[in-house]
């Protein structure tokens, strides 16, 4: 049973720490970016170190007041806001924001858990060496936040999510014991690896502090196209034919429907058309690689035509363009944003089921919504977002969305996949963990969680309810 975060209990708390370790709530602190739910806390902990990370989550602990951690506030699964139960306190990570180390022979960097993402990237191309999570959310959210979410983006499909890209963690406990594996190392098999049972747990095992971070070769050239395709089958037909022809070079494939193109515009906000001829899917591809590769991508679209696969294409002739191919790409989620969705699903089936599942999906929908499915299609992870037919609002038929998110993930289930592919549960999605979870996993994950967390001050009902 959790306690109150009293004023008398904050401003005890407070005096164990150095100066400005606290601040009062903002409105910032307790909403998400969906607005879907609004959270409450009685003040937000902002620890420089380590050691003020500890004597926060002890203090906690002995007094059984729950503990929200809180990195760029940029999850969209609601798992950085807490509505109910006994009023928590947040464990910001704002002021942990130092980039320790950087080592390019190494290809690691040792960074506190607070550090920007865009600020990661940067540094490490200053260093001659590439961070590759990328994702539209890169300016605010927070390297502490990415790994306990195990982010994913644009990138995965070439370099993995954040659990590839970590080869060391610092993490402390729900008691306070500050676990450090901040290890360099590629390999490294003594035991448990307790860095990937940290690394997308959400807050709920332990407060992530720093990390060591996986660096790779920084690419001198880069080929992006947008590319006008039939059909999602043609678009899978194309991914099979551009990763034979191009080997390992493709970083993102990205699937795009016509409606995210008229969202942008319904939204206000400014993109260049890519087409005279507007095509209902398009797919962004991005390549790159130490060497030139302009010939072979010609190449390979060219053969994508001649297949049938691709009818119309345009390839960025200088940074500038890919910049604004990549635009329409990543203000796609904004526009969903201002048109507001009646339901929303990031969800994955295997890449050579994704055609099928589209054309599935769409049977389920009332043909008045409008759909605007997106996303990863090189990992099989799609958002399947449904709108409200043009004209009106998301309230009207706000009532449906259970039904509809019932009936998606349902479908997700027959074909083998999941109902959250890189969002995480948070506590949007508690009680369909429940339903579509393997007991047997659920019993372990609450076993795990019982273990590490006995008084459940960490981030309470987030995952496990
Ligand atoms: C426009 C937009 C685009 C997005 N695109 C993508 C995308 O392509 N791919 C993707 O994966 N996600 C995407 N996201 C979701 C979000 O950006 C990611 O989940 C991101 O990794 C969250 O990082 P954050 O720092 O904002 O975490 P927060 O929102 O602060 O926290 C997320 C969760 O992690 C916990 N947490 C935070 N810090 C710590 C810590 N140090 N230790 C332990 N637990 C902690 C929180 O309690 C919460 O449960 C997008 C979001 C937006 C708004």
């Amino acid at each position: 049973m959790l306690t109150d975060a009293t004023p008398e209990f904050v401003t005890k708390l407070a005096m164990q720490l150095g100066a400005g370790a606290m601040r009062m709530v903002e409105p910032r602190d307790l909403e998400e970016p969906r607005g879907v739910f609004t959270g409450k806390a009685a003040a937000v902990f902002r620890p420089l170190t380590v050691g003020e990370v500890s004597t926060i989550l002890a203090t906690c602990n002995a007094a059984r007041v729950g503990v929200v951690p809180l990195s760029g506030g940029t999850g969209l699964a609601g798992g950085q806001t807490l509505q109910d139960g006994a009023m928590p306190v947040i464990l910001s990570l704002e002021r942990m924001t130092t980039i320790i180390d950087i080592s390019p022979e190494n290809n690691s960097m040792t960074v506190q858990a607070g550090a920007i993402l865009a600020d990661v990237q940067t540094a490490a191309q200053n260093a001659g060496r590439l961070f590759p999570l990328s994702l539209a959310s890169e300016g605010s959210c927070r390297i502490g936040g990415n790994l306990a979410t195990n982010a994913g983006g644009v990138n995965v499909l070439r370099y993995g999510n954040m659990r590839d890209l970590c080869l060391g963690l610092e993490y402390v406990l729900a008691d306070g014991t500050i676990v450090n594996t901040l290890k360099m190392l590629r390999k490294d098999n003594t035991g448990y690896d307790l860095r990937h049972l940290m690394i997308g747990s959400e807050g709920t095992l332990g407060v992530i502090t720093s990390a060591i971070l996986r660096l790779l070769p920084l690419p001198n050239f880069y080929e992006t196209a947008m590319l006008a395709v039939p059909s999602p089958k043609a678009a899978l037909a194309l991914l099979t034919l551009l990763s034979d022809q191009l080997g390992g070079v493709i970083s993102a494939f990205e699937l795009i429907h016509r409606n995210g193109l008229d969202f942008l515009t319904e939204a206000g906000l400014p993109f260049t058309e890519p087409f005279s001829e507007p095509s209902e899917w398009m797919v962004l591809l991005d390549c790159a690689d130490g060497m030139t590769i302009r010939d072979k991508v010609e190449n390979a679209l060219m053969a994508a035509m001649e297949a049938g696969l691709v009818s119309d294409a345009v390839l960025a002739q200088n940074e500038a363009q890919r910049q604004a191919l990549w635009q329409i790409r990543e203000t796609i989620p904004e526009a969903n944003k201002r048109v507001g969705s009646v339901s929303s699903h990031d969800i994955s089936v295997p890449v050579a089921q994704v055609p099928a599942f589209i054309e599935a999906a769409k049977q389920r929908i009332d043909p008045m919504f409008r759909i605007n499915c997106f996303g990863h299609l090189g990992d099989g992870n799609l958002h399947y977002n449904i709108f409200p037919p043009k004209g009106k609002l998301r309230d009207e038929f706000i009532d449906l969305r259970p039904e509809i998110s019932r009936s998606i993930y349902d479908l997700v289930a027959d074909f083998g996949g999941s109902f959250s592919a890189e969002h995480g549960i948070g506590r949007l999605k508690v009680d369909d963990l429940k339903r579509y979870s393997d007991a047997g996993k659920l019993a372990t994950m609450r076993a795990i969680k019982n273990a590490l967390d006995p008084g459940g001050i960490l981030n309470p009902g987030a995952i496990l309810a």
